[in-house]
This record gives structure tokens, sequence and C-alpha cells, in this order.
């Protein structure tokens, strides 16, 4: 569902860009508010969520789903946790709808999706074993990376119950923002893929803004 949030950017308590193919860690606490926008439309925010005060509770997508009854992320959504516990809500969305059935891509993946010399292409789930590598202090491994949320991406479930990755609804200036129910990580890949279209071929920055209580 498409709601427009009331918040200002300009009075945002943080600001980050993440370049293409970057990626960005950031805990928010309860009660923050986070928005991801899609600055040039069409681009792919490959996103992990965890408990920051025990990271081995994490974001489940099954658990998602199960529990809204829809397989499609938007406003109203309450991302659930693998204990079955409330995570962050999306508050507002100007896209409209997001995916956490696709999952990300991998070096692998890639490989046997597309052509094995694709293998050495950079891939999400290099991005996010970097980030972990970079924080340690944060105190996740590589047993952490598991389902995710892939924001502004369009993966509809076929009538055969298949998935396919289509061309985006984003555009530029779309977004989503979430409130946080519980001390969160957010590990967010800003997704380099270039072969689907997932980022129209051409992978650009997102913004980032933080408003604390
Ligand atoms: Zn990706």
């Amino acid at each position: 569902m498409i709601k427009e949030s009331t918040l200002k950017t300009e009075l945002s308590d943080k600001q980050f860009e993440v370049a293409a193919g970057d990626y960005f860690i950031h805990t928010v606490k309860a009660g923050e508010i986070i928005r991801i926008t899609d600055l040039y439309g069409n681009q792919a925010a490959d996103t992990l969520f965890y408990n920051a005060d025990d990271p081995s509770e994490r974001y489940s997508a099954m658990d998602t789903v199960r529990e809204q009854g829809n397989i499609y992320l938007s406003t109203g959504s309450v991302l659930k946790t693998n204990e079955n516990r409330d995570l962050l809500e999306i508050v507002a969305d100007t896209c409209g709808r997001h995916d956490t059935v696709g999952g990300a891509c991998a070096t692998e993946s890639n490989t046997v999706r597309y052509d094995l010399e694709k293998r050495c292409m950079h891939a999400c789930r290099d991005s996010w074993m970097l980030a972990i590598q970079e924080h340690e202090e944060l105190g996740l491994n590589k047993d952490d990376i598991t389902h995710n949320i892939n924001f502004f991406m369009n993966v509809p479930v076929t009538e055969t119950g298949g998935l396919s990755f289509e061309d985006g609804i984003s555009a530029p200036g779309k977004y989503v923002e979430l409130r946080a129910l519980m001390n969160s990580i957010v590990l967010l890949s800003n997704c380099p893929q270039l072969n689907n279209p997932c980022n129209g071929y051409n992978p650009t920055p997102v913004a980032i803004h933080i408003w604390h209580n």
C-alpha cells in the first residue's frame, strides 16, 4: 500500500549515501525510523536485519510471510524474527511492493543462472561478507547471512508458482521507511547485479536517512 511519510529529510538526524555495489551497516535503536530511498530508480537494496542485542535472532522471511498472509512487503508489514517477535515495521512506502522471496545474488547463483564466466562478478553476498568482516564488533558471522528483503525489487510469482525477475516498479525518489521495534542491525547490500533487470542493468546509489526519537 502506498503511504507517504510526514518526515522531512532535512530534519533527519543521520544521512548516508550508499554507492552502487557498496554495503551499509548500522544499528538503529528501538523507536528510530530509517528510510531507504531509491535515488535513481530500479535499484534493488538487498537487506538483512538482526536483533542488535543478540544477533542470533534475525529477520525471518517465512515467519513474516506466514504472519501477514502475503508474500509481498509494503506499508503495515511487520518484519518478524526467527523467534516470531516484531523486529521492524514498514510505516511508509511510496514504491508499493518489495520482495522477500527471491533471495540475494551470489557468485554461485550467478554461475548457475547465467554463465560460468559470471562467477567473478561482484554479488550481494560478497558485500555482506565484507561488511561482517570489517565490523567484527557486531558479532555477525557467515551463519547469520540468511534470507533477506529485496527492497524496490519486482519479483512476481508466476501462475505456475515460479519466480521471475522483472524490471522494477520503483522509480527515482521512491522510498520505504521502517520503524525499529527493537534495537536492530541493518545490513544492506546495494545490489551490483548486471545479469538481470533488477537494477535496470545500471546499478545506482541509494540514500539512507535516520530519525531519532
Ligand atoms: Zn544482488
